[in-house]
């Protein structure tokens, strides 16, 4: 299943946005960092969250974990 994004949030910094899973039971929290290295090269890599937690840096977004509502 994909996750059902919400609209994304820019940071007041401008270095992140962040985004939302809307399906219940998943909620995970994808957020995009646009950061300068030491060098001054441009970085730019993503985080998931569950809640506080980070479960995830980089590579390829987690599996939308949603439980199914009957309808
Ligand atoms: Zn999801």
């Amino acid at each position: 299943m994909k996750h059902k994004w919400s609209e994304k949030v820019r940071s007041d910094d401008g270095h992140s946005s962040r985004k939302v899973c809307e399906r219940d039971g998943c909620e995970i929290v994808c957020v995009s960092r646009h950061e300068a290295d030491h060098r001054g090269f441009a970085q730019h890599w993503k985080e998931w969250f569950r809640g506080t937690e980070l479960i995830q840096r980089g590579g390829n977004t987690p599996a939308c974990e949603a439980v199914e509502v009957p309808a």
